[in-house]
């Protein structure tokens, strides 16, 4: 089995809908890989944090009664129109369906009162968090899978119109698996992916706006931790699981290596 196999079987595994015939060389490549071995538990650690966020709610009480008071009225006065007969409504798969809408614009209602939506703070912050996740979600971590510097940096070339500073921490505990293009504030920016331990910290690298060097801003939000830097013309974004003082060790490396 090979590694993009490996990525098809992920979800399956995780949802226990792998036959036995697909689960034994499933985990014999998890046993030899450790970059799928890495997948596999980022995704299982992102389901953990799915199911903790309970993005599913209680339909409101009142919702439901009045979606239950339409119903059985509508029910008898259909009987009472058909003389008692036990038939079905015409109008009852309309009443279902219009059921359905009322629980649609219940929900959208809710999400214009702001309950789903994130609480204030940073747009920017958390469009990073968002694409730190969904390479996690989407299994589209790296383009380019490599440890080696020389390559992953060449990589970018013809593909976005700088060429972002690549460097490689494997020493100091941030291991460079690779890189990827990702598409964040509206352009398309450098994504490099390190390694601490079992987790990934992605980081974006543009142009910066400002040219100017600034010192390493922090955020955090939903248990991720981001940090900012602008240095020599690009500015970085940092995300990741990780704490923060090993993200910042992390960002230091970053500015003095430059
Ligand atoms: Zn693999």
């Amino acid at each position: 089995m090979n590694c993009q196999e490996c990525h098809d079987f992920i979800d399956p595994y995780i949802d226990n809908e792998l036959d036995i015939a697909a689960a034994i060389p499933f985990q014999q490549h998890l046993r030899d890989c450790s970059l799928c071995q890495q997948l596999l538990e980022s995704r299982q650690a992102l389901r953990a944090l799915l199911n903790k966020l309970q993005l599913r709610f209680e339909v409101p009480d009142s919702l439901s009664r009045k979606i239950q008071s339409a119903l059985p009225a509508a029910t008898a006065s259909a009987r009472q129109r058909s003389g008692g007969r036990s038939v079905i409504p015409w109008f009852t798969i309309p009443l279902a369906l219009a059921a359905a809408l009322a629980v649609v614009f219940g929900l959208q209602f809710l999400n214009q009162r702001g309950m789903f939506a994130p609480s204030g703070g940073n747009a920017l912050v958390e469009e990073v968090i968002s694409c730190h996740v969904r390479s996690l979600l989407a299994l589209h971590l790296l383009d380019v899978p490599s440890t080696d510097q020389h390559t992953v940096k060449p990589w970018f070339n013809g593909k976005l119109r700088y060429s972002p500073p690549v460097q490689d921490f494997t020493a100091q505990g941030f291991r460079l698996i690779g890189g990827r293009l990702d598409y964040l504030n509206g352009r398309e920016v450098a994504a490099l992916v390190y390694q601490r331990n079992k987790h990934i910290i992605n980081l974006f690298v543009a142009p910066s706006e400002s040219g100017r060097t600034e010192a390493v801003q922090s955020f955090a939000k939903d248990g991720y931790n981001v940090l900012h830097w602008d240095r020599d013309g690009f500015e970085f974004w940092a995300a990741s699981d990780i704490n923060k003082e090993e993200l910042t060790a992390f960002a230091d490396l970053e500015m003095k290596q430059a």
